[in-house]
């Protein structure tokens, strides 16, 4: 479950990272909470059944280490991530709650360092891979800040990861490109005051975060977004935002919470509309040359899993 992925044809050419281990598994109460938390181990076994990935091609990461969390995080947070009150408070899962201190890390706060892990691993595949492009099946936890988490992100990985390969010498600038239909607060907070990198959000307005925080550059989309609209305003701004940050690499935050029936927001948008997001932010970052990394983050209705798998799959088989 590790190593290097297989080259031949039929396996994707772009490095996926994956662990089971991501998935949360409480006695079944992870079922009480909205976020359908199998919706990674969904879009693997959707790849391994078209023959895109195995579990001997994937990259299963390290976990996030403390030395990189406190890149972002501060002492105290970290303590706080040892006790179920102030865990299922950040998850908004109350339910969490009849979990004892002893257990919360293994069976909750460990499968987020996994899956952040996750993210600093598919940095650095994205830096080696021909494609310039790597996928992980999980993170994009945009609302998790300094010292508080909430809104089911508890470990920032997307600015841990950034904070880690500039420690490394191995990028001087990032962009995030965050298209899940909240904004990325977190991400914002984590980054701000840094001219090294610039957080790009579109968003719903009048949904959760709410008052929203100020990103380098913040779209404010109106309710029951469409397709056309969506790729419409993306469309036009990506060239002004290649140019203005001028990155080393791109983290997308690709949430498809804006897809038609989502529970925590209002967008219309399809399984096709996202496929064309995601594609076209690929295909901007490819012009450039400039590495590509994915992380799933939000979505929350019955089939979202269903919009990011063909989004993926279409990312490998136009590879
Ligand atoms: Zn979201």
């Amino acid at each position: 479950m590790s190593g290097e992925p297989s080259q031949t044809n039929r396996l994707s050419p772009i490095p996926l990272v994956y662990s089971p281990n991501y998935k949360i598994s409480v006695f079944g109460m992870e079922k009480l909470h909205p976020f359908d938390i199998a919706k990674y181990d969904k879009i693997f076994n959707a790849l391994k059944k078209d023959g895109l990935v195995t579990e001997e091609s994937v990259i299963d990461p390290a976990e996030v280490s403390r030395d990189e969390m406190l890149l972002i995080h501060t002492q105290d947070y970290l303590e706080n991530l040892k006790k179920t009150n102030h865990v299922a408070q950040y998850l908004e899962a109350p339910a969490l709650k009849v979990i004892p201190d002893a257990m919360i890390d293994h069976r909750i706060v460990s499968r987020f360092r996994k899956a952040a892990g996750g993210t600093i691993a598919a940095a650095r595949q994205a830096l080696r891979a021909k494609s310039k492009m790597a996928i992980n099946l999980g993170g994009g936890y945009h609302h998790a800040k300094p010292d508080v988490g909430e809104g089911f992100c508890i470990i920032a990985d997307v600015p841990i990861a950034i904070r880690q390969l500039q420690k490394e010498k191995l990028i001087k600038r990032a962009l995030i490109i965050d298209t899940d239909i909240h904004q990325g607060n977190g991400t914002i907070l984590c980054l701000k005051d840094d001219p090294t990198t610039y957080t790009f959000s579109m968003h719903e307005r009048g949904i959760y975060p709410l008052p929203k925080e100020v990103g380098d550059e913040d779209v404010e989309l109106e309710a029951r977004v469409t397709d056309e609209q969506y790729l419409k305003i993306l469309g036009g701004r990506l060239d002004q935002l290649f140019a203005k940050s001028r990155p080393d690499m791109v983290f997308h935050v690709a949430g498809c919470d804006a897809l038609a029936g989502d529970p925590l927001a209002t967008g219309q948008m399809t399984h096709e509309g996202i496929l064309k997001r995601d594609a076209m932010i690929v295909k901007a970052c490819k012009k450039r040359g400039i590495p590509y990394v994915m992380t799933l983050s939000g979505g929350y209705s019955r089939d979202a899993w269903n919009a990011q798998y063909k989004s993926i799959r279409s990312l490998i088989q136009n590879e």
